[in-house]
């Protein structure tokens, strides 16, 4: 979608649907185990194939409601409705940037809020999830860790953001990538993603390329090496942001005992074990981590490993001190890496318009008064 400027974020197609922080006591479908299911089903003297059509709609059929289940009887979807959520989550807010990026935020059955983005470029349709509520790891640039930890998502809320961020595309198009980079540290709720993961890759699921799936780390060395022993086709995206310990517990403090020797040689794992190269992450603040030094020790660091480099410059977030770096900067530490042999690529800021780096559209919204108090 070509960028105009006359749009702002004051004019922005968006939609405000805040609504009162009820909370609903039936379980989502999603959430429910499949034995449970398959019992309450049998109560009602229903075949058990009905679960599998129930799914289904969810999955491919883009369903949002008991009623829209047109194959089911109808005294079914009404006893389904009775003691079921379709879906557990809602959409508390949804912004389109002028690039085509939409952003949802979603309310979670206890009041909760989480962020999803949908990036639209040529024929690729990525959804970016989350993964926890708030997050632990207080990288100090983040939106999404200035609260801390809430709780972990579970396997249905992750799989509903794919599902709410499908169901905006037209019917002849489909997600095509997954990139777990929203709030949360992922591998500190692996076995939920993973579930998930399982869903969306499956074809009687949401059909998405393992190849296609990218899970992003701060750096958790044991859950990096059991996720390399799965040996499923995921790519992992490893947060490295400084290219020494000292920087790094910095800019990472709760991993400063982790060290960065033990999460390269996990890393170097994964790729022996799986053959997939990690790319490693890097977002440059100005004056802290963006010095011609910084590159030469990171070319250092990464020189000989089958890596790649994705160098994101830091957008300002409102309420956090860092800045972003001057384009001669970034210029120069790009131009240092690429003079190492090591491939390097700038990311392309999306949604830039709709605050969709992480977490800030959730922060913005909690401190709003139209925001039911019942959303924290
Ligand atoms: S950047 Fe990622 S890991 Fe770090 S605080 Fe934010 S959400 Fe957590």
């Amino acid at each position: 979608m070509a960028f105009s400027p006359q749009i702002t974020y004051n004019n922005l197609m968006h939609t405000l649907q805040l609504r009162s922080g009820s909370i609903d006591a039936r379980r989502a479908l999603l959430e429910v185990p499949n034995e449970e299911i398959l019992a309450w089903l049998e109560a009602r003297g229903q075949a058990p194939l009905r679960a599998r059509q129930m799914r289904r709609w969810l999955l491919s059929g883009r369903a949002t409601s008991f009623e829209q289940m047109s194959d089911l009887p109808k005294q079914l979807r009404e006893e389904l409705a009775a003691s079921f959520r379709p879906l557990g989550s809602d959409i508390a807010r949804h912004l389109i940037s002028c690039d085509g990026t939409h952003k949802l935020l979603l309310r979670l059955h206890d009041n909760q809020v989480i962020e999803c983005v949908l990036l639209q470029e040529a024929d690729r349709r990525t959804v970016c999830i989350s993964t926890q509520v708030g997050c632990g790891m207080g990288c100090v640039f983040c939106a999404s860790g200035i609260g801390g930890l809430v709780r972990n998502l579970t396997t249905g809320e992750i799989l509903e953001q794919l599902i709410h961020a499908r169901n905006l595309l037209p019917a002849e198009e489909r997600l095509t990538h997954i990139v777990v980079m929203g709030m949360g540290e992922p591998l500190a709720n692996l076995d939920a993603l993973l579930e998930a993961l399982a869903v969306a890759t499956s074809p009687q699921g949401l059909g998405i390329g393992a190849r296609h799936i990218t899970i992003s780390t701060v750096g958790l060395p044991a859950k990096i090496r059991r996720l390399a022993d799965l040996k499923k086709q995921y790519h992992l995206a490893v947060s490295l942001h400084a290219p020494n310990e000292e920087l790094r517990s910095r800019i990472v403090p709760t991993t400063d005992k982790t060290g960065l020797s033990a999460i390269l040689e996990a890393a170097d794992y994964f790729y022996a074990t799986t053959g997939r190269q990690v790319t490693y992450e890097y977002v440059l603040l100005r004056d802290i981590n963006d010095q011609p030094a910084h590159a030469a020790e990171l070319a250092k660091l990464l020189r000989g490993r089958q890596a790649h480099i994705n160098l994101i410059p830091f957008n300002d977030v409102e309420g956090l001190p860092y800045r972003r770096l001057t384009q001669q900067a970034l210029t120069d530490f790009v131009a240092i890496l690429r003079g190492a042999g090591l491939s390097v690529k700038v990311r392309k800021r999306k949604g830039a318009d709709i605050d969709a780096a992480c977490g800030q559209l959730r922060r913005a919204a909690l401190a709003e008064p139209t925001l039911s108090p019942g959303v924290r």
